[in-house]
């Protein structure tokens, strides 16, 4: 089963692909946890993301389709995989297209996470993960059951992403509304496309997913 989760930042893509990807064995391809590692790297698409992330715009969809098509392209995803953060352009879209026919692959269900923006951008600010397993946390919606210490690992180091802050985030808004939610008909028109409500808690959002991937 392919999957994408389609919504703005902070619906709630990232903190879901993990959830699915326990539940039904699936691969979270990231591309934001992607080039967060080529920045980190300091390789040169690191090089070339880091300003216009930190900006909030969209790294050029040429960078992005050769670094999916490479990722997708891994063994460890034949078991399927769910797409976080990709596609956000009509140029992404058509290409992730071609690159699945080419591969005899299909989607299965694009899932919208709907969320107002005056929600999401408490959800940004407020977000941050643990340093050593990545476990998403937020400061008033997802808090460790321990103050201070990783459910998952028992870490206690945490980090919060540079461009998690109150500018960044509108433009990362405004990228959205102009660039990533137009697609949302391209898939509707394909009979594939599941909206659920992201403003719900986060496992009824999860509930919602289930029933929309098993109406597909
Ligand atoms: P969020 O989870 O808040 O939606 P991401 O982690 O997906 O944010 O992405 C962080 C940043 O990485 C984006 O603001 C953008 O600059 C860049 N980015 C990630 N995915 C893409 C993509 N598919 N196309 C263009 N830019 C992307
Ligand atoms: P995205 O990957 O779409 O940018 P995240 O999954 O990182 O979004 O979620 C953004 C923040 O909001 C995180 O701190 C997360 O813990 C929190 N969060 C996610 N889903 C919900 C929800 N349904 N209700 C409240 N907070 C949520
Ligand atoms: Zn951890």
């Amino acid at each position: 089963m392919n999957i994408i989760l389609l919504g703005p930042p902070g619906a709630g893509k990232g903190t879901q692909a993990k959830r699915l990807e326990e539940k039904h064995k699936l691969i979270q391809l990231s591309t934001g946890d992607m080039l967060r590692a080529a920045v980190a790297s300091g390789s040169e698409l690191g090089k070339k993301a880091k300003e216009i992330m930190d900006a909030g715009n969209l790294v050029p969809d040429d960078l992005m389709i050769a670094m999916i098509a490479d990722r997708i392209d891994q063994p460890d995803c034949a078991n399927g995989f769910i797409l976080d953060g990709f596609p956000r352009t009509t140029p992404q879209a058509e290409a992730l297209d071609r690159m699945l026919a080419d591969k005899g692959l299909k989607l299965h269900s694009v899932v919208e996470m709907k969320v107002q923006d005056e929600v999401l951008v408490g959800r940004i600010t407020g977000r941050y993960t643990c340093a050593a397993c990545g476990a998403g946390y937020h400061d008033e919606f997802q808090k460790p059951k321990v103050e201070g210490v990783c459910d998952n690992c028992g870490s206690t180091e945490f980090k919060r992403r540079s461009d998690d802050n109150a500018e960044t985030v509108r433009s990362r808004l405004a990228a959205y509304h102009a660039q990533t939610a137009p697609i949302l008909p391209y898939y509707e028109g394909k009979g594939i496309l599941k909206a659920v409500d992201g403003m719900a808690g986060i496992d009824e959002v999860a509930e919602q997913i289930e029933d929309a991937l098993g109406a597909a």
